[in-house]
């Protein structure tokens, strides 16, 4: 049997109208609005491998820092029912389960881009994990909110016995003093927070450069532009592969509309594209399940095609713990 609109909207008002009538005052409790946030954290498995997703926050991404004419940028808001401005972005990271090792891959912006972040802490404690149990960290990229969790507020690493992996490009670049000072005024403290991080790690890190196998099922990718190290990683098991892309997408309401459009903080914006233009091309032909830094938490989903872009199809929820 259809239900028509009119029918559904009869029936709706049948429901009101009884939820009008007397009903016992000790049907329950009133229960006040918590006004405490839950942390963010969801599990999927890709083959024999558990993958974590972690929340770490939520920051500020507003429409002005991509190279997006406003109208447009606001017509793709529209159509997603948001607001044009302020854009807000999440930022996750991820936690693999290699069988004989933990591994986290980035571990968010700790306190160095505000309140709305930091949360990942908490986001690991609620998945019952010790930083000290953290056998590596792998990082996609040096960006503040990429590594600001790696250590303390005296610099001292977070996660006491985890080795520190990290591409070799983006160490360099980090280091170099002739990039720092060519570096807009309002980016330059990602150099700090990078090489703070590099430091605290300095006795326990390995570099690693191209598409090669870094710790068993996980492999590396690079996706280079964002920064010049930027990587991805896949993690492969029994047939099945996800790629976590890390900052192929800032913002997925603009970026699967507009691959051509970047935020202002790429190293080289054009570079940048064309590895995301690249990484969607893969994930369609593949048919490959993704997730991302900046992605929807938890930001598993696959790639569509459309006639001119391409469009982001987020995945049930996982069931096949
Ligand atoms: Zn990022």
């Amino acid at each position: 049997m259809s239900i028509s609109r009119r029918n559904l909207f009869a029936a709706s008002a049948g429901l009101a109208a009884a939820a009008a009538l007397p009903v016992s005052r000790n049907a329950g409790a009133a229960v006040p609005p918590a006004h405490t946030e839950i942390p963010g954290v969801i599990r999927r498995k890709v083959g024999k491998i558990e993958v974590t997703a972690l929340l770490d926050g939520y920051m500020e991404m507003p429409a002005a820092l991509f190279s997006a004419p406003y109208e447009e940028a606001a017509r793709l808001a529209r159509a997603q029912f948001q607001a044009p401005t302020p854009r807000l972005s999440p930022v996750n990271a991820f936690l693999i389960n290699l069988g004989d090792r933990l591994v986290l891959i980035d571990t968010g912006a700790a306190d160095l881009f505000g309140a709305t972040l930091g949360k990942l802490p908490r986001a690991l404690a609620a998945a019952g994990v010790r930083p000290d149990q953290i056998d590596a960290i792998v990082l996609s990229h040096m960006h503040p909110d990429h590594v600001g969790g790696a250590i303390d507020e005296h610099g001292k690493p977070v996660f006491a016995n985890a080795e520190l992996i990290v591409s070799e490009a983006d160490l360099v670049y980090w280091h170099d003093d002739a990039a720092l000072s060519q570096a807009p005024t309002a980016f330059k403290p990602f150099f700090a927070s990078a090489r703070a991080v590099a430091k605290a790690y300095a006795n326990r890190r390995t570099t690693f450069s191209g598409e090669t196998e870094l710790l068993g099922a996980l492999r590396s990718v690079p996706l280079p532009g964002h920064t010049p190290g930027h990587t991805g990683f896949t993690v492969s098991s029994e047939g099945a592969t996800l790629l976590i892309w890390a900052d192929v997408v800032h913002h997925a309401t603009f970026q699967f509309a507009h691959p051509e459009w970047g935020p202002a903080f790429d190293v080289d914006s054009a570079l940048a594209g064309s590895s995301r233009k690249r990484a969607f091309d893969q994930a369609v032909h593949d048919g490959l399940m993704v997730t991302g830094m900046h992605l929807p938490f938890p930001g598993f989903g696959h790639v569509a095609e459309e006639s001119d872009s391409y469009r982001f199809v987020a995945a049930e929820w996982p069931y096949d713990l």
